[in-house]
This record gives structure tokens, sequence and C-alpha cells, in this order.
């Protein structure tokens, strides 16, 4: 008899976004004529630019010759992406890494959730609250969240980001094992300066903790000062997975390219206190479950760092960044609370009057036919706050925003 895995079904049924899509089906059951803006999903919205267009029809056409076609790649990707990663991603911000420390992946989702693998079942887990959901998700699938009561996991420590602390989380009093940060932040699009963050370093090293840093929307940080890597402060090679992505850089959600960072100095211990480097596990662990990421997307993501594709993803996120900007000014001047927005695509808002997250969504989406996400769905401290996100045209956000202020008045 094959037994399941009896921790999936401690996950909550009901996932966020399929709960958010059957609110608004209902609604558009009910009103067949009005048109709904969602300023929920986050997904972007713009092409991809031209640059990268152009690398993969060439890349297929390669792929089309006897010479040029390529079946399995190296599982931890290519090294004409991997070099092209280091030098502009890394190099010039005076990180020196190996190419041996870039795994390219499909996607950072994937490799979020993976990289708890290589450590033991029995790892205490601490995440900022609220959060991207797949952090806490897998690691429920090993069994290392507990259970779950209140919208609560009972092995996994909540650090509150919320207006009252200014979504800077505090430094754990106990000791955490494994802590994962994501900055600049989904969903409260707020961003960590190089002095907090190089608190989290400290701590990481003086407990002998893992951080696994997630980057995924570094490309759209606007302040000079604001770190784009966790390798910017010293020490962190020795304490911290980073995970990257090219779907919010460059529109790569449909296309799947990003990278993990292993640097080799990290270590995790055994029982007897011997130290495993973490980077020879995860490519054993990559070669083993991972065939690599398909060739067009390698060429393609190379292509984000020819002089003409850099240009044109900048381009690309001084759209949305522009959205974002307008949203933030007339949601304040409309008198809402609201944070994130300056580096990072998505806003977020204190619900008035104490409203509940799902409530605001509700009254949201009847009185003004605008789709928000609950911020209660990212986790406890989201209640009472809802994300917009800035991925949209700029023509339906300024209707969206228009309907917001006819339905405020
Ligand atoms: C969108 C997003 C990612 C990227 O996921 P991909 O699998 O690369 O598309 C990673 N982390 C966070 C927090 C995200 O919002």
């Amino acid at each position: 008899m094959a037994l399941v895995n009896e921790h999936f079904l401690k996950l909550p049924d009901n996932y966020l976004f399929a709960d958010i899509a059957k609110k608004v089906n209902a609604f558009k059951v009910m009103h067949p004529k009005a048109d709904v803006i969602s300023l929920g999903i986050g997904d972007v919205t713009q092409p991809l630019c031209p640059a990268v267009v152009e690398a993969m029809h060439k890349a297929a056409d390669e792929m089309a010759t006897a010479e040029g076609f390529r079946g399995y790649g190296p599982e931890q990707g290519y090294d004409f992406l991997r070099e092209a990663i280091l030098k502009n991603d890394f190099l010039p911000r005076g990180i020196h890494l190996d190419i041996d420390e870039i795994f390219v992946n499909d996607g950072a989702k994937s490799d979020t959730g993976n990289f708890q693998e290589l450590i033991r079942w029995d790892n205490s887990i601490g995440v900022t609250d609220p959060i991207y959901p797949v952090y806490i998700d897998s690691n429920v699938m090993i069994g290392r969240a507990g259970t779950v009561t209140g919208g609560r996991w009972t092995n996994v420590m909540y650090m509150p980001c919320t207006a009252e602390n200014g979504f800077v989380p505090r430094i754990p009093e106990h000791r955490v094992d494994v802590i994962y940060l994501c900055y600049p932040n989904n969903p409260t699009g707020t961003v960590i300066t190089k002095t907090e963050l190089r608190k989290w370093v400290n701590y990481a090293l003086r407990n002998d903790a893992l951080i696994l840093y997630d980057a995924a929307y570094q490309a759209y940080i606007q302040d000079d000062d604001i770190p784009h890597s966790i390798y910017e402060i010293r020490g962190a090679r020795r304490c911290a997975v980073e995970f990257h992505s090219y779907s919010k850089t460059a529109g790569f959600t449909g296309v799947r390219c990003g990278y993990t960072v292993v640097p080799k100095e990290l270590t995790a211990a055994t029982l007897t206190g011997e130290r495993i480097p973490l980077n020879h596990l995860w490519y054993r662990r990559q070669c083993t479950k991972f065939n690599g990421t398909s060739y067009i997307s390698q060429r393609a993501a190379e292509a984000i760092y020819s002089p003409a594709g850099k240009e044109q993803v900048k381009q690309t996120i001084g759209y949305y960044m522009q959205n974002a900007c307008v949203m933030l000014a007339t949601l304040r001047r409309l008198g809402f609370e609201v944070y994130g927005g300056e580096n990072a695509p998505y806003i977020w808002m204190r619900t008035p009057c104490g409203s509940g997250s799902w409530q605001f969504f509700e009254s949201l989406l009847y009185g003004a036919n605008v789709v928000c996400t609950p911020g209660v769905g990212f986790g406890p401290s989201g209640e009472g706050y809802v994300r917009f996100t800035a991925f949209g045209s700029h023509e339906r956000i300024e209707e969206a925003l228009a309907r917001l202020e006819k339905w405020t008045k």
C-alpha cells in the first residue's frame, strides 16, 4: 500500500489567488456588464523586450541545425550565462563570486521551495510576516512547520513587519536555524537598508543560522544605497544563499529562468559538528533532480545583459515604477496610508477604519470594480492591509485610480 505524505494534508485547501478568483467570478456572474480591473495578481503584463526576443529566435534557429543543436545542457547552467551574471550582477557591486557558485534555475520559485531539502526536517524556521507563501508551504510539505492554528504554524517563528515597526523585522531573541528574507519585499514593497541587513548577517554568523535571501525584485531598486544582494554585506557568503529571477526583472514569468547563488564557504553542521559545504550538496541535488533550464531561455537571459537588453529592461521597469509612483501619489492624496512602491512594484495599503483585509477587498470590488489582494493571505500580520501591484498598463491603472477616487467620495 502506498501511504501518502500526510504533511501535505495539513496545507490549507484554499490557495489565496484561487479564493480571490472565486469571489471575482461570483461578482462577474451577478454583474455581467461590469469592467473589473485587477490590481491583484503579481504577474507582469508588458511584452518581452526586443533584445530578448531576438536572442530566442536566434537560439531556436541554431537548434534547427545539426551543428547548433543542443540536447541536455549542464544542470547548473551554461557558462555563457553564468559568466554574464558574475560580470553584470555582482562584479560592479564589488562581489567576486566563482562561476561554480551560480546555479541557473527555471525560475526562483522552485529553488526557494527546494533548497530546504538540504537541511534536516527538525531545523527551526523564521519568516518575516507577511510573506511569500512558498517559503512556509514548502516546509510544511516536509513536516518542518508543525501544525496550523489560527493561520499560524506551530514551528514557525513569525517576525511581524507592520507600519508600527516601519516594516523592519526585529532580530529574534532566540536561536532560529533558517531565516527567509525577501527584499525588496513581496508583498509589502518595502526594502532593507545595508545597516539592517548587516544585523541579520551578524545574527546568522553568531547563531550559525542559514539565511535564504530572495532577491527577485532587486532590479526595481531605485535608491543607490539599498543593497541589491546580501553579498554586499561582509560575511554573508558564510551564512546566505541568494535567489534571483528574471521573471519580474525582464518579464520572464512565462519564459522561466533565474539563478541561485550558493557560496563555497557556506556550510551546515552534522549532529557531530562536522561542517558540510552546501554548494556541493546543492550541486549533487540538482544533478539528480534537475536537468537544466532550456537553452533558449538561457540565451534569452543572456541577452538582458547586452547593452540594448539592459536599456530595454530598464525602460520596462521604469514603466511599472511610473505606475507605482502615480498609485502612491493618488492613494496618499485620497487619505490612504500606503507603503512600499518606491523600490518595488508593490504598494501595501492599510485598510481604512480598521476594516479587515477581506472586507475591504469585497467593498472595493463591489464599490469600484477594482481587485486588490487581501494582506492576510500573506500571513497573520497582513491582516488590516491590502496589496496593489503596479504591473498594469498606464491606462488601466489610471482608470482604476479614478474609480477609487469616485468611490471614496
Ligand atoms: C515572483 C516571485 C519570485 C519569482 O518566481 P519565478 O519562479 O522566478 O517566476 C520569487 N520570489 C518572490 C517573492 C516572487 O514574488
